[in-house]
Formats: C-alpha cells, structure tokens, sequence
C-alpha cells in the first residue's frame, strides 16, 4: 500500500468510516471452481432497491473504495443500473 492510501485507511479507521467495501451482490454463478469460497447454495438476494439503499448509506458514511463482486454478478440482469448507481452515489460523495 502506497503511502497515501495508507494515510488514508489510517485516517478512515480513527474516523470510523467504512474506507473499502466489498459487496457481494449474488451467490449464483455459472462456474464451478475447485478454490471457490462460495457454496452457491440459494441464500436469496437483495432486491434492487435494497442495493440501492446500501449504495446510498455507504455513500452517506464515506466509502471510498467499493468491490462490486459475487459469485458472477453478471448474471444478475440488473447488474449494470447497480453499476450506474454505485458511480452516481459514490462519485457525487467524493
Ligand atoms: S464465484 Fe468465482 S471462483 Fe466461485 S465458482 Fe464462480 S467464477 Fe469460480
């Protein structure tokens, strides 16, 4: 890590703020990988509306670094109006 990005986490951590997130958005995925953590059991999902509000509270509390991941977040089909959301909460905070 970098020398800002350390003073950065540091400050964030004296702060209480939520510096680096990674959400994962589906457990689904049309892989099977021998390394995969994932058990891809059905444990629902959040809803789009759900994610968004998150999206907004994480912005709210000074996210600064987000990981949109999963299982294969590409099969959720609303994958990309998550994406759009993420960029206008997140880029509008900073
Ligand atoms: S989530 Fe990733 S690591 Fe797991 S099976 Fe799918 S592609 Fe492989």
């Amino acid at each position: 890590m970098n020398a800002l990005m350390q003073e950065m986490s540091d400050r964030a951590l004296r702060l209480g703020v939520p510096f680096s997130v990674q959400l994962d958005l589906t457990y689904r995925c049309n892989e099977q990988c021998v390394h995969c953590y994932l058990d891809h059991d059905d444990h629902g999902e959040m809803t789009t509306a759900e994610i968004k509000d998150l999206l907004r509270e994480m912005a709210e509390a000074g996210v600064v670094i987000l990981t949109l991941s999963g299982g294969e977040i590409f099969l959720r089909k609303d994958f990309f109006e998550i994406l759009e959301c993420a960029r206008t909460y997140l880029l509008a905070s900073s």
